[in-house]
């Protein structure tokens, strides 16, 4: 299955928190989709790999309370430092994903992590008090060590901004490359408050010690450029899986 191969591929070089050794062969295992037969409910089942799906404790997404912040248990600082690159968006069935040149770095408490490529939720996985918002971006991030870091970036409808601006793949897994130069800073909001935690992927194999960086402020996006990725991938999104206890720190 050549989409799985593509996302394995990003995540599992060079990553102690991937499986890297997923073996596969030409339909040798069942596919994992967002349907009534092989959606979230299922995919601890659908491959031993993916069994952290069904046993993990500090799984993605989740609701984000309204008084995490002020409940947060410490501070901890972040800072963007993207900048214009040239850029290619592909359609991987399940999702919609845009890959950066190389370059584009976030810090995280001093620890330097490197955009790998960012994606596409519609509706959003993760919730703010039980609220949804018509988009969620995910943007994926390793550091030296392995370790994955995904900011993600909630979407309201509104004025165009960047994602407007997108190409939309009309093949599967090719590749489609931006006409322009791409800054992912232009998918940020300008209020940057922020709370992270520990997660997972939200995508089998679900595997946990990914650092997430949930922005408070939605980006925005016209309601034709959402009905229109909306139409292309989804629904996608995991619900929403139990904090147990996880601490959320704050910053901004
Ligand atoms: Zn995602």
């Amino acid at each position: 299955m050549r989409t799985w191969q593509l996302v394995t591929g990003l995540f599992a070089a060079g990553s102690a928190f991937a499986v890297a050794a997923y073996a596969e062969g030409d339909g040798g295992h069942q596919e994992w989709d967002y349907g009534a037969e092989h959606g979230p409910e299922h995919w601890a089942g659908i491959d031993p790999a993916f069994a952290s799906c069904g046993i993990g404790l500090r799984q993605s997404p989740i609701d984000i309370p309204d008084d995490a912040a002020a409940d947060a248990s410490g501070d901890i600082s972040i800072s963007f430092d993207y900048a214009d690159g040239a850029a290619s968006i592909v359609d991987l069935g399940h999702t919609l994903q845009v890959n950066p040149a190389p370059g584009n770095r976030l810090d995280i408490a001093g620890a330097s992590y490197e955009l790998l490529q960012f994606h596409f939720h519609t509706p959003s996985e993760n919730t703010f008090d039980g609220a949804h918002c018509p988009l969620e971006v995910h943007l994926v991030h390793r550091n030296a060590e392995g370790r994955l870091a995904v900011v993600a970036v909630m979407v309201d409808a509104g004025e165009a901004g960047v994602l407007d601006g997108l190409p939309r793949p009309d093949q599967k897994n090719v590749p489609v490359p931006l006409d322009a130069l791409l800054d992912p800073t232009d998918l940020l909001p300008a209020e940057r408050d922020f709370l992270a935690f520990d997660g997972s992927l939200t995508t089998p194999p679900r595997s946990e010690g990914v650092q997430w960086v949930a922005l408070r402020e939605a980006t925005m996006a016209t309601e034709e450029t959402l009905a229109q990725i909306a139409a292309t991938i989804g629904p996608n999104n995991r619900p929403t899986r139990p904090l147990n206890g996880r601490p959320f720190l704050a910053g901004d």
